[in-house]
């Protein structure tokens, strides 16, 4: 059995001081445990200072939360990944329902993404979820494995199988709403039978979390939801206390 993953997406909260302060708060307070894997996702300027109070925690891994595709160049104010690398990243968000509907980031985009980021040997993890109208309209599932299929699309087999997915349906997201268990389970289902067919039958390091208004109270319940593998967490990763009660679930 794999370990469940606990990420944390801080969007565009907390500078250099409030990062460093919030993640000495938390490792007193959270002993290294080899049964879960903890994300955190700064923003790109507070990265090299929580890789800097992370650098004796194995067990907790850093993420960026948007890469360019390109790995340098003149991209004024983008984030490259060998920079986050740098600054000892091991994982990258891409494909966030922010970035996609506030930045314009296409599926095309997200799959020169990933394989920019699978080349310089960091973890892409990829989001996909349904908007409102299309969860309405019932078409979630074509919605979801178009962005699946498109954003994987560049990265070699090797790459695909230790890809982190996480479904995050877009009405959910910082709304309070968050997707029934079973429901969650059938689309996680139609992800990971992607990828079974994709690598023919090696799908053990595919991971597939569950975001979108996660909490204390309901993050036990979804993580114990058969094909949930893990949470991706926005609002609720802020306060310190409160994912501390996450992580411990
Ligand atoms: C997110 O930002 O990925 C997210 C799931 O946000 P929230 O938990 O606030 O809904």
């Amino acid at each position: 059995m794999q370990k469940p993953v606990f990420a944390a997406n801080w969007k565009m909260h907390y500078g250099p001081q409030e990062t460093r302060t919030y993640l000495l708060k938390f490792l007193a307070s959270y002993p290294p445990h080899d049964d879960r894997t903890i994300i955190f996702f700064p923003s790109a300027a507070s990265l090299a200072v929580a890789g800097f109070a992370l650098r004796d925690r194995p067990d907790i891994l850093l993420g960026v939360q948007n890469v360019h595709w390109e790995e340098k160049g003149a991209f004024t104010g983008e984030t490259s990944v060998l920079m986050a690398r740098d600054c000892g990243a091991t994982v990258a968000l891409v494909g966030h329902s922010e970035r996609r509907q506030l930045f314009g980031e296409t599926d095309e985009m997200t799959a020169r993404k990933c394989a920019t980021i699978a080349r310089a040997g960091l973890t892409p993890l990829l989001c996909v979820g349904e908007r409102l109208d299309e969860h309405e309209r019932g078409i979630t599932q074509s919605i979801v494995m178009r962005q699946l299929k498109t954003g994987v699309s560049r990265l070699e087999k090797s790459q695909l199988a230790t890809v982190l997915v996480a479904y995050e349906p877009v009405w959910a997201i910082g709304t309070g709403k968050t997707a029934k268990p079973e429901d969650a389970t059938v689309v996680h289902a139609a992800i990971r039978r992607y990828f079974r067919e994709a690598l023919a039958g090696q799908t053990d390091s595919v991971r597939v979390l569950y975001g979108g208004s996660v909490n204390a109270e309901n993050a036990a319940e979804l993580v114990a939801a058969p094909e949930i593998d893990g949470l991706l967490v926005g609002g609720a990763s802020l306060d310190v206390d409160v994912w501390t009660r996450i992580v411990g679930t």
